[in-house]
């Protein structure tokens, strides 16, 4: 017997099985979700193995408006609320200047 997984977020725990548009399984939530999105559930894969979804209206494309990274653990607030990555928040926040950029 082959374990059950779902194609998209990995998970082997769902009240349902759901089938996606190319017929792959998917778990309950991201079956509902492409239904009615049409498009594959976000999620991030976190260290410990766990999934975290992303709440559908906090998926925002944010950029460093410094180094214009697009990565960062967590989006801080510089000089006029201008968006700014970690390093560059916590540079900015110490020095007053921005982040000299590479
Ligand atoms: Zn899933
Ligand atoms: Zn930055």
């Amino acid at each position: 017997m082959s374990v059950k997984e779902c194609s998209n977020c990995q998970t082997r725990i769902t009240p349902a099985w759901r089938r996606g548009k190319n017929d792959n399984l998917l778990c309950n939530a991201c079956g509902l979700y492409e239904k009615q999105n049409n498009k594959s559930r976000p999620f991030e894969k976190l260290k410990n193995g766990l999934t975290k979804v992303y709440k559908e209206n906090s998926i925002v494309n944010h950029k460093c408006t410094n180094c214009k990274t697009e990565k960062t653990p967590t989006w801080r607030k510089g000089f006029n609320g201008q968006i700014l990555c970690n390093a560059c928040g916590l540079f900015y926040k110490q020095h007053n200047i921005n982040k000299p950029c590479k």
